[in-house]
């Protein structure tokens, strides 16, 4: 299956055995030096698979550790470093092989080397294959602040193995799972009714596909700059607060999924609505082990949604699911946003 991102000139390629696809891409320049990112955890689990497609080329490899804390300067610069030892040039190529920690500090590598180095995306968790690796940000982490440093660069290649899911944990799962639940509320109910199953009763293929569909659409729209892009931030801003007050214990996107649960239930508050649609998304999470809620003090959530990205001004935008498959944005200003928040606690 494949997908042309035409207005940025890339492919996204899903599918399962399809190693010999990639040598196949690669082959099409094998003079080039490739850099190949990954974390530990995923050389230990696929050293012989990452041989057997790179053996073919000429490749570095460099293994970070495994977690968010390596999305740092340190590791940028050392990364730098390394292209630098073995005398990378422009026509390179950078290779994230993992997951979002992996692509977003490759990506921003691959995108300031030399004023931009040729990048290639093979996402190995659930998250990044629906996220992170396609939109084209990236990112390292600054002051506490995740994502503070980065830029947007897009890949110009991004191979989608569901294979790799076969080996990760179900929180992790679980993690890509809340942001394709995510996708589903903004405009799919019946990706949402497939999502609402066990695991593995779940056409994982259509549904990755699904929802690199409704994100790219968002991000296509965009462009003629209604803000469409932002309801990609469904219960973003109140993740973000939750993430970082639980010292990243809880992750992406359990925390993505609490924050969709309290959008759904301010919605319902606020119109009077006759229907409460967090109750079927509290319902779908709990058939699948994923939390449904966090207690945080609203006073330290306002302050880190102060620093979020997202506040324009005295302003910010949040987004409600009016529906199962709809989603509204609603200006409000700072100094309410508590007032908002309030109701979707209870
Ligand atoms: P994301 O930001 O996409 O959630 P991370 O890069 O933080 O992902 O990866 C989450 C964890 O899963 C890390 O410990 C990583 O080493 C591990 N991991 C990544 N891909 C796989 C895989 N295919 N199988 C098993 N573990 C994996
Ligand atoms: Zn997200």
């Amino acid at each position: 299956m494949i997908i042309d991102v035409n207005e940025n000139n890339y492919n996204i390629e899903i599918g399962t055995s399809i190693d010999d696809n990639l040598i196949k891409y690669l082959k099409k320049d094998d003079k080039r030096k490739l850099a190949i990112i990954t974390d530990s955890n995923v050389y230990e689990i696929y050293k012989n698979k990452i041989e057997n497609i790179f053996n073919n080329f000429n490749y570095f490899i460099y293994v970070i550790e495994p977690g968010e804390n390596s999305k740092s300067f340190e590791n940028y610069k050392d990364i730098l470093e390394f292209l630098y030892a073995n005398n990378f040039t422009r026509s390179d190529v950078v290779v994230a092989y993992g997951g979002g920690v992996v692509g977003d500090l490759s990506g921003f590598v691959s995108s300031s080397y030399l004023r931009g180095l040729d990048f290639i995306s093979v996402p190995t968790t659930l998250l990044s294959m629906v996220d992170s690796s396609i939109g084209g940000k990236n990112g390292i982490n600054f002051c506490e602040m995740k994502n503070q440093i980065g830029t947007f660069y897009f890949p110009k290649h991004v191979h989608i193995d569901l294979d790799f899911l076969n080996t990760l944990d179900k929180r992790n799962i679980n993690n890509g799972l809340a942001e394709m639940f995510k996708y589903s509320i903004l405009d799919d109910e019946n990706l949402f009714h497939e999502l609402d199953q066990e695991f593995k009763n779940i056409d994982i293929k259509n549904a990755v596909y699904k929802s690199l569909q409704i994100k790219l659409k968002f991000v296509r729209e965009d462009e003629r700059d209604n803000g469409k892009r932002q309801h990609l931030n469904l219960g973003h801003t109140l993740a973000h607060a939750i993430e970082a007050d639980s010292d990243y214990n809880i992750n992406h996107g359990e925390a993505v999924g609490i924050g969709i649960i309290k959008m759904a239930r301010i919605y319902y508050k606020l119109m009077n609505s006759d229907r409460d649609i967090s109750k079927d998304i509290v319902n779908a999470f709990i058939k699948h082990g994923l939390p449904i809620d966090y207690e945080i003090d609203l006073d330290k959530a306002l302050n880190y949604i102060k620093h979020d990205k997202k506040v324009r001004g005295d302003y910010i935008n949040i987004i409600l699911p009016t529906s199962i498959g709809n989603t509204i944005s609603k200006k409000i200003r700072i100094d309410n946003l508590k007032d908002y928040l309030e109701l979707g606690m209870n």
